[in-house]
């Protein structure tokens, strides 16, 4: 197996990562040639572009970007419709209307929301109308229920062929203008503008059904280790759940991606060939470990024979060691990859910083900056290598300020502290330590107030 995808896919192999290469020579040997998290951030996002457009059903396109400008094929409201339930009268009828010195008029019609007024407004006479419902022609005004008898009347059993206004209203009043919203012909939502829950709504109610949109990124998913077991295996034998997998893919859908788990592969250069091989039709391959210094670390094998790869340090602690290549697919294109560490935290506290960026630079976004917030350290941040420290922390809001609180210990193979966490708070470089007391930025994983995934 190993041997045909090298045959197919990997001919011209030694050109092909001589420059990385010596790229990653040149930056592993000194600790002064780490690359900052900018550098090594620009350099993925050079590799990755806005995908395709696609049409697709609505609901579907939540979070999507926009591919075309969308016009309003009508006015909307599509004609002048009452803003209550009330009645439709001519305002001249209601001038000088009191609850003490009413003005009682003849109701000739009732208007539901939906339906067609059937009759003209005659002067001196009322119709029920509905929210919603089309203003009939010679109405200029509605008065709503409560400025009427409407309520002692059907209490007291009194005809309803009859209403008594209280309340003087305006010309207009209560009343919603065809094309307030929008004007036939308008641009409702211009190419490029992401869709939340209010654009999908402004499209359904231009009559759309369907949006073009740039398609998601399909984001393979590999995680390698002779140690690992999938969820559900019975446990022993010294091995490991594979927990990289599942949080990775539930991060890239989190952000727009759509995950595909290519499964374990074990540590050896066969079934590494037929995992990845099965990464190539993806617009990004993440795997996590096998890139380090291990014995058994076959993932950098391979993708030296099928593509380009460069290993960086990055001065971040966690997550230091981190690979970043691009794979030969047998399509021709070349597949971006984006090698995470291999302890769990390491990995999503990368993630978010790489790979979460890379999809949403396909998704067609142009900020990727995570949302941060200020807040006061109830725990000293230590940093003894002049790496970024991200610590998992736990922000609050008190009084209007935030504050944040170490998870616990920050071992990056502790999962759980990342559970606990919703925040990274940042220790730049440059600094011995950040005391307690102290303000930090900090990056959210998400907020307090809104529990969304
Ligand atoms: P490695 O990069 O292969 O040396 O792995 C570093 C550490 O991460 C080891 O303790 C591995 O057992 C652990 N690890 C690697 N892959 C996974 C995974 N998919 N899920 C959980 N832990 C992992
Ligand atoms: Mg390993």
């Amino acid at each position: 197996m190993a041997g045909r995808i090298l045959h197919l896919y990997a001919p011209n192999l030694q050109e092909q990562y001589t420059s990385v290469m010596a790229e990653h020579h040149h930056h592993s040997s000194h600790r002064e040639d780490m690359l900052s998290v900018e550098a090594a951030l620009e350099r993925i996002l050079g590799y990755v572009s806005p995908l395709g457009a696609v049409e697709q059903p609505l609901l579907e396109a939540l979070g999507q970007t926009l591919a075309e400008d969308v016009t309003s094929p009508l006015d909307l409201p599509p004609m002048d419709n009452s803003a209550m339930d009330g009645f439709a009268v001519r305002f001249a009828d209601t001038i000088g209307a009191t609850t003490t010195n009413p003005v009682e008029l003849p109701v000739i019609g009732y208007i539901a929301a939906g339906a067609m007024a059937d009759r003209d407004l005659q002067p001196s006479s009322a119709i029920r109308i509905m929210t919603g419902a089309p203003i009939p022609p010679g109405a200029d005004a509605v008065v709503p229920f409560e400025d009427t008898d409407e309520v002692q009347r059907k209490a007291s059993g009194t005809s309803l062929e009859r209403i008594a206004i209280m309340q003087e209203v305006s010309s207009g009043t209560n009343l919603r203008p065809a094309g307030e919203d929008l004007r036939k012909g308008d641009t409702v939502l211009h190419s490029g503008a992401t869709l939340r829950s209010a654009e999908i709504g402004v499209l359904a109610s231009v009559g759309r059904d369907r949006a073009r949109v740039l398609r998601r990124p399909i984001v393979a998913v590999l995680s390698t280790g002779d140690e690992l077991l999938l969820p559900g295996d019975a446990p022993g034998g010294g091995k490991i759940y594979d927990s990289n997998s599942f949080g990775v893919a539930a991060a890239i859908q989190r952000y727009g991606g759509i995950p595909k788990i290519l499964g374990i592969a074990r540590d050896n250069l066969e079934d590494t060939t037929h995992k990845l091989e099965e990464g190539l039709s993806a617009d990004l391959l993440i795997t996590s470990a096998g890139v380090s210094k291990g014995d058994y670390d076959f993932v950098k094998d391979v993708l030296m024979q099928r593509g380009e790869i460069a290993f960086w340090s990055v001065r971040m602690r966690p997550a230091r060691p981190l690979a970043f290549g691009t794979l030969n697919a047998p399509d021709g294109r070349h597949v971006p990859h984006i090698g995470l560490p291999g302890n769990p935290v390491s990995a999503l506290v990368a993630f978010e910083q790489f790979c979460r960026p890379a999809i949403l630079k396909m998704l067609g976004r142009t900020n990727f900056v995570k949302p941060t917030v200020q807040a006061v350290l109830r725990d000293a941040i230590p940093n003894f290598d002049g790496r970024r420290v991200y610590a998992r922390v736990i922000v609050t809001k008190e009084d209007g300020g935030y504050y944040a609180s170490l998870t616990g210990p920050q071992g990056s193979n502790i999962l759980t502290s990342m559970s606990r966490a919703n925040g990274l708070a940042i220790c730049p470089e440059d600094l011995p330590e950040l005391h307690a007391g102290a303000t930090a930025e900090v990056q959210m994983l998400d907020w307090p107030e809104d529990p969304a995934l």
